[in-house]
């Protein structure tokens, strides 16, 4: 990096101490979409450079499962290719974006309604890199990912966002990663385009909930009858959202893209908030 460049990003993030940084929701699609340049990559690869270049990424992902919850906490986080029957290409990606041990840290001591895990093993997962790379594709920003504690409902990941609150202050960039709609066993692959009827309908009614502000609805999901059980048949591709929803400030400025459903059952709507 330059030195006239650093000291721009110095300056950027001195200005923007009392300004939080975006939160983003983006569906993430088949793996793919990290090494092909299609509407979705494009959108993620205007959106880094759009919004103020962050201090680190925390990634929220659907593809880390975890009992408790736990932080990736190494200096050099691995790149995970947690996939099968996909091209060598997607194989051969490699994102050496550092980690961040003290951000890791320090994330662990703002939540108290767990005890945060701080892990060596994971790294980078297709949901975090094949969105991230696009965004980032220098690799010169910390990235670090927050797992999933899948025995946890909705309300409980709503809560644990908002004690990340601090973290958007200090230029770090929160996303969630994985599909609102989400159901791989009915894939149409006879439209790659777009979406069963029912998709199309309750992709419109997540959108109008929130837009609305209306989370009670969105955590308790079962309120959105059998569109809601297609979209949602395990919950892990949706929970991501959670964490979005729960750091959301009131007169926050929420925007959606990306708004399509593909193969029938996935979408890849996603969202955008800016304080
Ligand atoms: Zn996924």
């Amino acid at each position: 990096m330059s030195s006239i460049k650093a000291f721009q990003n110095f300056a950027d993030t001195l200005s923007r101490q009392d300004h939080a940084m975006p939160l983003m929701f983006l569906g993430h699609g088949s793996p793919m979409n990290g090494i092909e340049d299609n509407e979705f990559s494009m959108k993620w690869e205007q959106l880094g450079k759009e919004i103020p270049l962050p201090t680190a990424v925390l990634c929220i992902s659907a593809h880390w499962l975890t009992k408790g919850t736990h932080i990736t906490a190494m200096e050099h986080p691995q790149t995970i290719h947690d996939f099968g029957g996909f091209p060598q290409a997607l194989f051969d990606v490699q994102y050496p974006a550092p980690g961040s041990p003290a951000l890791a840290k320090e994330t662990a001591s703002l939540v108290h309604k767990t005890s945060i895990g701080l892990d060596h093993e994971w790294g980078l997962d297709h949901g975090t890199w094949s969105i991230v790379k696009r965004m980032y594709p220098d690799a010169n920003i910390p990235v670090l990912q927050l797992s999933i504690d899948y025995s946890k409902g909705p309300q409980y990941h709503y809560e644990l966002a908002r004690e990340l609150e601090a973290l958007r202050k200090k230029g770090v960039l929160i996303i969630g990663s994985g599909n609102m709609v989400h159901n791989l066993r009915i894939l149409d692959w006879n439209r790659p385009d777009s979406g069963y009827d029912w998709a199309i309908e309750i992709n419109e009614k997540f959108k109008k909930s929130i837009l609305s502000g209306d989370h009670k609805l969105l955590i308790n999901f079962e309120g959105f009858g059998q569109a809601g059980k297609l979209s949602i048949p395990t919950p892990e591709h949706y929970l991501p959202l959670m964490y979005i929803l729960g750091l959301i400030n009131d007169k926050e400025k929420t925007t959606i893209f990306n708004d399509k459903l593909v193969m029938g059952s996935i979408s890849m709507t996603s969202i955008r908030v800016d304080a």
